[in-house]
């Protein structure tokens, strides 16, 4: 099988689109053709290391680079996100039709990252120059840290992960104008609010996020697709630094890309453990494997991974951000016509049991309806994540305690349950900057633990959301 694809090598000032071909046939040695030999294993080195961590494994077969025009071992950096696309496509993960319409360009790191090899500066100057002689065919061009933004794609066509490249591309292409795309990871440097304010509304999902990010709590965002639960984890991960990881692994990398795995006798760390200090966010979190989603249950409790193989054992630690995402249905269409069955409903929410989802205190409804923007600008999210004292005391009122004890005596019996419902209504109070809790807070609190009241799991609930009810109140 042959599979072709383009790179965007601006180095190459009169040849900067490169058309990148891979054979794989049956055997196991390596044959290159326009690149330096040992410049092609180090670059399938890093390749195959991002490969792992998504889970996908490397093709046992003899493999055949062809690169044209051809490129120096400088070079070839820029060509490592085309050649990966092209051994996942060799993999079956991409359909190899699709690949000889997309250019690409960009390092990959050993956890996937996408980076540019060259100046940031260059990037932008050496795409802008070049947008006039590109190839017929090419409908879409990958690329990270570009500080121009694609004018046909909002913020959720942008790339900083070969995950997010993989879990995308197909659908990308199908939304391609017949101009070319550019399809760009947004630089911190060039946007001081990365995605945030792009993202109208939502304000009491950005609050909340804001909250969350600050304590580290876990978030279940639900809602259909497309209305931005993506580029909103994506935003709130830069509200703990710009330098901090981002990890979105894919569902298909199961349980080994997600908790790590045991290859050729050494351990090898998962998304968990590399999204360390940062950001792991888990979307479609129902199509992830049950094993790697019970499995989170223990982990994001006690912030420490044991990983018991055949081949041995290890042990690590992660304070992840963990957001994950979820459709209400199998549909994912929700209010706006889902045609699922109660039963169908009921099935796919009880993929996500019980006890997994009371380990997310935080359950946000990101359906593109609340129009209301955040009571903060993006700096001043920022500013209150540095100056709130997450630790200091704070004072409840009578009012307050009442609430929380009628809520307590009548919707929530878990001992797990029953403390979120403190740490919310007090997340709240810091939120406004009181010193005091008061029983506003408690139910604000109590309105994004939907998903953990009873009914939610039950089969007897209501098809759709009512979530919102004020029973207790
Ligand atoms: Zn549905």
């Amino acid at each position: 099988m042959v599979v072709q694809t383009w790179a965007f090598v601006p180095t190459k000032v009169n040849h900067p689109w490169v058309n990148v071909e891979v054979r794989a046939e049956q055997g196991a040695i390596l044959r290159t053709s326009g690149v330096p030999y040992s410049a092609a294993l180090a670059s399938l080195a890093r390749i195959r290391s991002a490969l792992q961590g998504l889970g996908v494994s490397w093709p046992g077969r003899a493999l055949t680079l062809n690169i044209h025009p051809a490129c120096t071992a400088e070079e070839l950096p820029f060509v490592d996100v085309a050649l990966s696309l092209a051994l996942l496509a060799v993999q079956g993960k991409i359909n190899p039709t699709t690949l000889s319409k997309v250019a690409s360009t960009g390092m990959l790191s050993l956890e996937g990252n996408l980076r540019w090899p060259g100046p940031p500066a260059t990037q932008a100057s050496s795409v802008t120059s070049h947008h006039g002689q590109v190839p017929d065919g090419i409908a879409l061009w990958l690329g990270p840290e570009c500080s121009r933004v694609s004018v046909h794609f909002d913020q959720e066509g942008r790339a900083s992960h070969l995950a997010h490249l993989l879990a995308n591309v197909t659908d990308w292409l199908a939304q391609a104008s017949p101009s070319l795309v550019f399809l760009t990871s947004r630089h911190m440097a060039a946007s001081p609010s990365p995605g945030w304010t792009d993202l109208q509304g939502e304000g009491k999902a950005k609050a909340w996020l804001c909250i969350a990010a600050k304590h580290r709590w876990p978030v279940m965002m639900a809602g259909p697709p497309g209305v931005g639960k993506s580029s909103l984890a994506r935003a709130a991960s830069h509200l703990l630094g710009t330098d901090r990881p981002w990890l979105a692994p894919h569902p298909t990398g199961g349980a080994a890309g997600l908790l790590g795995s045991w290859r050729k006798g050494q351990p090898l760390p998962g998304a968990w453990v590399l999204a360390d200090s940062g950001t792991l966010f888990l979307d479609e979190f129902p199509e992830w494997p049950k094993p790697a989603r019970e499995s989170l249950r223990h982990i994001m409790e006690t912030g420490v991974l044991d990983l018991h193989r055949a081949d041995g054992s290890a042990r690590w630690q992660s304070n992840a951000w963990v957001l994950a995402a979820m459709n209400l249905c199998p549909c994912g269409q929700h209010e706006r016509g889902c045609s699922c069955t109660a039963s169908e409903r009921t099935n796919y929410r009880r993929r996500i049991s019980a006890p997994l989802l009371e380990r997310f205190p935080v359950h946000l409804d990101v359906n593109g309806s609340d129009l209301s923007e955040c009571t903060r600008t993006w700096e001043e999210c920022l500013a209150w994540m540095e100056e709130i004292d997450a630790e200091r005391a704070l004072a409840w009122t009578d009012q307050a305690t009442t609430a929380l004890t009628l809520i307590l005596t009548q919707g929530l019996t878990s001992r797990r349950l029953q403390a979120h419902l403190r740490k919310l209504a007090e997340g709240q109070a810091r939120w406004c900057n009181r010193l005091e809790v008061l029983d506003e807070d408690v139910r604000r609190g109590y309105d994004v633990m939907w998903m953990n009241r009873s009914g939610w799991l039950n089969p007897s609930s209501p098809p759709l959301l009512d979530a919102h009810d004020e029973a207790y109140f």
